[in-house]
């Protein structure tokens, strides 16, 4: 693992996600989605690409501090990495709520190639292969699932606003009514993400996963000093396996962004001056 200083543990260590590396870059995927061969994917590092200054260097977000033409060069150097066409991409647009949107092969290239009028989703399905559902981060929970029996995919983006609105039983029941998914079929892979470590917040926020899960609000919400730490993972897990999905099922990364920003961009650690992460997912 690049950009750890001495002594400070390997953020991949405890991980179930596998580290690629290809040249200067680096990104993750989930053993269980490559043993099927059903699927292209990967999420990306912030290593490898061409963007300088606080956007350095793979940066895949057109909204950053950061010219177009290296965006796209970003995508191109991820993009053949992971064996996908980035025509064959269609994006997310995210806005830390619980929409999901079905997506098929007349909605490829958008947001790359040409505007998306694809608007208010934090979470995309498809069955189609050949669509590269493509979601972006900064610390938020990326959410990847498998169907290998109906082959159907999903991808969502999973903030704590869309965690207490639970994308992931969402992005679930949508490919259930689409594509008669059972979840117990299903592979699930929990993404780099900001830790219980790192993600802080003030009480009314506290409040509100304390109110919602007040069974659990022992492991997932920790107090320290006069701030509260909450752990997205496990309350994704347990969203999960309650939507039907086998704890076996569930790939974690356990890898936080914040305390790794020289591998991965951090909206926390950075303070917002970072660029953008992204999970790919694509039926072959
Ligand atoms: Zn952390």
């Amino acid at each position: 693992m690049p950009g750890t200083s001495p002594g400070k543990k390997d953020p991949m260590i405890d991980s179930q996600f596998k580290e690629n590396k290809l040249g200067e870059l680096y990104y993750y995927t989930i053993p269980s989605f490559t043993e099927t061969g059903l699927v292209k994917h990967g999420f990306s590092s912030r290593l490898g690409g061409v963007s300088q200054g606080e956007v350095a260097s793979l940066n895949l977000g057109f909204k950053r501090k950061d010219s177009a033409d290296n965006v796209k060069k970003n995508f191109q150097i991820i993009c053949q990495a992971l064996g996908i066409e980035t025509r064959q991409m269609v994006f997310s647009d995210q806005v830390h709520k619980d929409r999901v949107a079905l997506v098929d092969e007349t909605d490829s290239g958008k947001g790359f190639d040409r505007p998306s009028d694809i608007r208010g989703c934090d979470g995309l399905i498809t069955n189609r292969p050949g669509l590269a559902l493509v979601t972006f981060y900064a610390d938020c929970v990326p959410l990847y699932f498998l169907d290998p029996r109906q082959r159907a995919i999903g991808l969502a983006h999973s903030g704590w606003r869309s965690t207490l609105a639970e994308i992931g039983k969402k992005t679930l029941l949508a490919m259930q009514e689409y594509f008669a998914t059972d979840p117990s079929d299903c592979l699930v892979g929990i993404g780099p993400s900001i830790g219980q470590c790192c993600f802080e917040v003030d009480r009314p926020v506290a409040e509100l996963f304390t109110t919602n899960y007040p069974k659990y609000q022992a492991e997932l919400v920790k107090k320290k000093a006069e701030k509260y730490h909450i752990d997205l993972w496990s309350l994704i897990r347990l969203q999960l396996i309650n939507a039907g999905i086998r704890e076996e099922n569930i790939t974690l990364a356990s890898t936080c962004t914040a305390c790794n920003n020289k591998v991965f961009f951090s909206h926390r650690a950075d303070k917002g001056k970072t660029g953008s992460l992204a999970a790919f997912l694509m039926l072959v």
